[in-house]
């Protein structure tokens, strides 16, 4: 508990220190319901220590967790424990949010709040990198049912199978819509937490409009290859394009986006050309 190693009032300093033993079984219980994917069981009265949901009688409250532990103590530059903060943010592959997988990790979400659950408010397994939109989107909701809890990055994987799909919608301009395709060996709990999470975090929203901009950046180099005459030379370089993406994330926007403009007969005739008037 690097928070509490530095605190001078010596009298709040005993009250954490008798609480620590708590806050760790607070934690592993957090950890056994991750791993069980049973999260949306948990009480939250469990886990206030003015409520006896740590087990025994303590002195702290649940401000004291949330704010004094947390805010002050782990989360504020120059704090004890902001060296474990930095190091929760710096695990994300590539300083990208695991939430939403496109913007920059900026904070650490709580999975479950540390309003209502104050004794996980400074357990690292409860700690996601992520970026501010996702960190705002989820708020602080707690899963009411098993297919409401959002993938947990360190104990959901779903990174082995295609799920993510995308078409084009012909128009001008052309736009593309995405939408989560549940694999055959998903279990319809499984399906159902993966499309909570896609529509809470607005991934839909989110990719199609990157997609946009990227749809406009290409169209100058497919009106090149038009000009050619050579056939097919649109949908093979959007097939590449698609299987570049694939190669470093199965789901990976960028990839189903490639993927759908190069099955569109319309959009690789011409339909790239359009625009809005
Ligand atoms: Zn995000």
């Amino acid at each position: 508990m690097a928070c509490i190693g530095k605190i001078k009032d010596s009298e709040l300093k005993g009250k954490f220190e008798k609480a620590a033993a708590s806050i760790e079984s607070a934690a592993c219980r957090f950890e056994q319901s991750a791993e069980q994917r049973s999260v949306h069981l948990l009480q939250s009265k469990d886990f206030k220590p003015e409520q006896g949901g740590l087990g025994v009688t303590l002195e702290i409250t649940s401000q004291d967790l949330a704010k004094g532990l947390y805010e002050q103590r782990m989360a504020k530059i120059g704090s004890p424990g902001r060296l474990i903060y930095d190091r929760i943010k710096l695990a994300a592959p590539n300083g990208i949010c695991p939430l939403c997988g496109v913007r920059q990790v900026a904070t650490l979400d709580h999975y479950l709040p540390r309003a209502t659950f104050a004794a996980l408010s400074v357990t690292p397994l409860n700690l996601i990198p992520a970026c501010f939109d996702c960190n705002r989107f989820k708020l602080d909701g707690q899963p009411g049912t098993e297919g409401e809890q959002t993938l947990h990055p360190y104990f959901d994987q779903i990174t082995a199978t295609r799920w993510l799909q995308c078409e084009v919608v012909e128009g001008a301009p052309p736009i593309v819509r995405f939408w989560v395709d549940e694999p055959r060996a998903w279990n319809p709990v499984l399906t159902e937490r993966v499309r909570h999470h896609f529509n809470l975090f607005r991934l839909g929203e989110l990719y199609a409009h990157h997609a946009m901009t990227e749809i406009s950046t290409i169209r100058w180099l497919l009106r090149e290859l038009k000009a050619t005459g050579i056939s097919d030379a649109i949908k093979t370089l959007l097939k590449d394009h698609a299987t570049s993406a694939f190669k470093d994330d199965l789901n990976s926007w960028k990839g189903a986006m490639f993927e759908a403009l190069a099955s569109s007969d319309w959009y690789c005739a011409g339909g790239f050309e359009a625009q809005a008037t």
